[in-house]
């Protein structure tokens, strides 16, 4: 997800980034408008490109303000042309409601509402001090009338996410409501292919009409499938149980081992992270590099003196979702699986990541067999 996206900054503790087909916008418009017009009127182009480009930030930011205010923090939000991606963190999400889905509704339409909300004071403002502007003159929206532009982008901004197709704010409405009546996954999936029906209806009447409809329905498509995946990404989350991925052949310490001999067992283990038992109690977690620091630092010690004792322990019934948590609230590194008080795993942070790769992987694999 963030591979094809750069940085831009933060704004009210929200990551900014730039999605690269933005900037190849920014080159094709340049490119256009410099061999047609010349590079004065390419500086115009530019200039409305920034203007869409602040509406676009203004309408994600309405997004991650009601979605701030309804408890789920952003984590990022990517621009693309036709639009932007706030990335909510939904592992930090509250115990499901109810009203989800009317909450779900809300922070959808806050985005096209900002847009509307800029078009009628900016129309009212320029109606008010520039009558003479021609508002229903095409082309409605370009670079030789930059205000008129601002008006009719904001309210195409507005119209077009309120679109049913989904990643779109009026498929997240769509994804809402079938959501009352179905799991959140199967409802996204739903959502997600009229999206992509919608993209790739776009993209073809786009090869005869516009090529501008054929970009956006390529953006569209883009974004559909980022969501997808992330989608599929929250649903390895929720599904899997700690039991299908946690280490069951693993290395343990006891506090009474000095440093050197953990040491020792570290070498011969691919463990990091180490969970320390006395008899069949967990009293604690240490791992490799705290052994090797102690060891520079103060010389031969025994584990009980650098172990953690401040450590979480999961059930090996529990998510994927509630060990992240778990890992991320604390900035834990590994979590002592149990089953009756008795340690049966470990789930570690290298250890989860790989399993998810892989996990992802073999959903992909299933998919495409199942679906040639
Ligand atoms: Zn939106």
């Amino acid at each position: 997800m963030r591979n094809w996206s750069i940085p831009a900054g933060k704004i009210f503790g929200v990551e900014l980034r730039v999605h690269l087909t933005f900037l190849f916008l920014l080159v094709f418009v340049w490119l256009t408008e410099s061999a047609s017009h010349g590079t004065a009127s390419a500086g115009r182009g530019l200039a409305l490109v920034g203007i869409i480009f602040g509406c676009v930030v203004l309408h994600e930011l309405g997004h991650a303000l009601v979605s701030m205010h309804a408890g789920i923090p952003t984590k990022a939000i990517i621009l693309l042309p036709i639009g932007g991606i706030t990335l909510l963190d939904e592992t930090q999400q509250p115990p499901e409601t109810g009203a989800q889905w009317k909450r779900d509704i809300r922070i959808a339409l806050a985005g096209p509402l900002v847009n509307l909300v800029i078009a009628f004071v900016a129309g009212s403002i320029l109606l008010a001090v520039a009558p003479e502007i021609q508002f229903w003159a095409k082309p409605y929206v370009h670079s030789n009338n930059l205000p008129r532009s601002l008006v009719w982008a904001n309210l195409w901004l507005a119209l077009f996410n309120l679109l049913p197709a989904y990643p779109l704010d009026g498929g997240r409405v769509l994804r809402a409501v079938f959501s009352r009546s179905m799991d959140p996954v199967r409802a996204t999936r739903r959502a997600v292919s009229i999206g992509q029906a919608f993209a790739t209806l776009f993209m073809l009447v786009g090869m005869l009409w516009n090529i501008w409809l054929t970009m956006i329905g390529f953006f569209l498509f883009i974004a559909a499938q980022l969501e997808e995946r992330s989608v599929v990404f929250q649903s390895v989350l929720e599904t899997v149980r700690l039991e299908d991925i946690m280490l069951t052949d693993f290395a343990t310490l006891s506090p009474a081992d000095t440093l050197e001999d953990a040491l020792e067992k570290a070498v011969h283990s691919l463990q990091d992270d180490f969970p320390v038992i006395r008899g069949s109690d967990m009293v604690g977690v240490v791992s490799k590099q705290k052994i090797l620091q102690a060891l520079r630092a103060e010389g031969n010690g025994y584990v009980q003196s650098v172990m953690n004792r401040i450590f979480e322990v999961a059930q090996k019934k529990e998510s994927l979702a509630s060990a992240f948590r778990k890992l991320s609230a604390r900035n834990l590194s590994i979590i002592p699986v149990v089953e009756d008080q008795r340690l049966v795993g470990i789930v570690t942070l290298q250890n989860l990541m790989h399993s998810m790769a892989l996990l992802a992987e073999s959903r992909k694999l299933r998919k495409e067999a199942l679906n040639p």
